[in-house]
């Protein structure tokens, strides 16, 4: 049968208006303009309109309404993705699932809780620390307010990622609104009503990991949470040279002595600063700091693990390594309180994004940590050639079986030039990453259109076989994962 035309935004509106009543679809221009655009260089393209969905059974209706008329379907939570992922390309509806932000469950005994997409990281905060100060969570850089289960979808990574892994990892299971209107459960509560656990299933909530809302909207997520820690220290260590510094950080992963280690280099610490771009680094200076979490319930082990990190510390300085002293955070913040970014949970990172024309763009990826030190040197190196600052963030993942390799650029948006000079470098610092054996995290439909003559046939065949099951008329966030098959 041939599709039927594409209804009008004036017809479609009142389709909508008809189920959902009238105050949750949107259609004046400044809302289509913001919905249409993101902080990166991915060129923006308005939706049609704009609903807002309070419940399950709205996503359902939005769904459905869509699916008849073959109409795109972008779910967006804050649109802060930083790789274009809600843009809606095709225009159509965007779904603003904001909204929908409730803590179902907070389960102590079985350590999970139930989130709808619009639970923030300040709300988990929140929740946990008035109720169950007896657990934990990892949080990401990302700003408190965006959201948890978005994060989770994108496999993203947080301050507990070295020990747990990237957060799709995390995913007990899902409930989910398919192309047709329909719900989907996954993992062990599509059978038992617990929602502990992702296993013993065939992993059908791997449908909805990386996918960018192109194989159904996900309206409820169980995910994991940990016993707190009643002792946390974070100490910086700042490092001269980058194979010095990523070698102390490979010796110290593998320990299990932190909750976290993380790389940022020069330009970020200057931004903290509040220096504005162009940014200088005088070589005397250090070129990147290093932090390391260390947490335990018991005195014994704190002080265990700080005699480990300061033996293997020792050991770097005595192989040649040029390191200076650690410094705990809480000092760095009494001598300079701007440091209060990286103290506390969720960290804030929004000076990354308070400067002139507030542009945020990354080539993020996870990889082999074998390759950690030619990737940052040839990504500083590309970054500074090019005229912008090399900001490079870094981290073990997963007991260090991988590690992230995030280029940052900081740009203004309102220069076209500079714009079309963040695409230039982000093609080249994507072709680099990849050339190193990383892969691009929350992956730009531009990126996986350029590298997609590179990827296996067999994945493409059966990427594109599960997408046409289960959203057969493509209506669900068109433009992410083309791959062609
Ligand atoms: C300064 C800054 C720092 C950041 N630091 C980090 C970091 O340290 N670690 C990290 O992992 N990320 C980081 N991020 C990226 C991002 O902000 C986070 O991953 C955030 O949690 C995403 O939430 P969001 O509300 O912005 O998602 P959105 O951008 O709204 O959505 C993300 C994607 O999910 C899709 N989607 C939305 N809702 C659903 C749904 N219900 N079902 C299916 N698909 C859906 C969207 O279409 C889109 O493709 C950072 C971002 C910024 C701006």
């Amino acid at each position: 049968m041939p599709a039927p035309p594409r209804p009008d935004a004036d017809a479609l509106a009142s389709l909508l208006a008809e189920k959902l009543g009238p105050g949750q679809v949107l259609r004046d221009a400044d809302t289509l303009r913001r919905y249409g655009e993101d902080l990166t260089e991915v060129p923006g393209h308005p939706p049609d309109l704009v609903v807002r969905a309070h419940s399950t059974a709205d996503v359902q209706a939005v769904v459905r309404i869509a699916n008849e008329h073959r109409v795109p379907v972008v779910p967006v939570v804050a649109g802060l993705n930083v790789g274009g992922l809600a843009i809606p390309e095709h225009g159509g509806i965007v779904l603003d699932l904001a909204a929908m932000n409730r803590i179902l469950e907070v389960n102590e005994a079985d350590q999970y809780m139930i989130v709808e997409p619009g639970v923030s990281w300040a709300d988990v905060r929140a929740k946990l620390d008035r109720d169950h100060p007896a657990l934990r969570f990892g949080y990401s850089f990302s700003p408190p307010h965006t959201s948890v289960l978005c994060n989770c979808l994108m496999d993203g990574l947080t301050n507990l990622s070295l020990l747990h892994g990237s957060t799709g990892d995390w995913i007990n299971g899902v409930e989910a609104v398919l192309a047709d209107g329909s719900i989907l459960r996954t993992g062990a509560h599509a059978l038992s009503p617990a929602w502990c656990t992702n296993s013993p299933m065939p992993d059908l909530t791997g449908l909805f990991v990386n996918f960018q809302g192109s194989t159904g909207i996900v309206t409820r997520m169980s995910v994991q949470v940990w016993p707190n820690r009643k002792f946390r220290e974070r100490l910086f260590v700042l490092a001269y040279d980058i194979d010095q510094a990523y070698a102390f950080v490979k010796r110290l992963m593998r320990e299990e002595v932190c909750d976290d280690i993380g790389g940022v280099t020069w330009p970020l610490m200057k931004l903290l600063f509040g220096q504005a771009r162009p940014l200088y680094r005088d070589p005397a200076e250090p070129l990147v700091a290093l932090y390391f979490d260390i947490a335990s319930n018991f005195w014994q082990a704190m002080t265990a693990k700080k005699e480990i990190f300061a033996q293997l510390l020792a050991e770097a300085r005595a192989a040649g390594g040029r390191f200076e002293d650690p410094l705990d955070i809480r000092d760095l913040v009494r001598i300079e309180p701007r440091f209060v970014a990286f103290a506390d949970f969720p960290t804030r990172f929004d000076f990354l994004l308070d400067h002139p024309g507030g542009g945020l763009t990354w080539i993020g990826s996870y990889g082999p940590t074998s390759q950690w030190e030619a990737g940052i040197k040839a990504g500083m190196r590309i970054m500074e050639e090019r005229g912008f600052p090399p900001i490079v963030v870094t981290r073990p993942m997963a007991g260090g079986h991988f590690g992230v390799l995030r280029l940052i650029t900081v740009f203004d948006k309102r220069d076209e030039a500079e714009v079309r000079r963040v695409r230039a470098l982000n093609e080249a610092l994507a072709d680099l990453v990849l050339e190193k054996g990383f892969v691009p995290y929350k992956t730009p439909g531009w990126v996986v259109r350029r590298h997609a003559k590179a990827l296996d046939p067999g994945f493409v065949r059966v990427l594109g076989a599960v997408r046409n099951a289960l959203d057969p008329n493509r209506i669900l966030n068109p433009g992410r994962w083309e791959t062609g098959g």
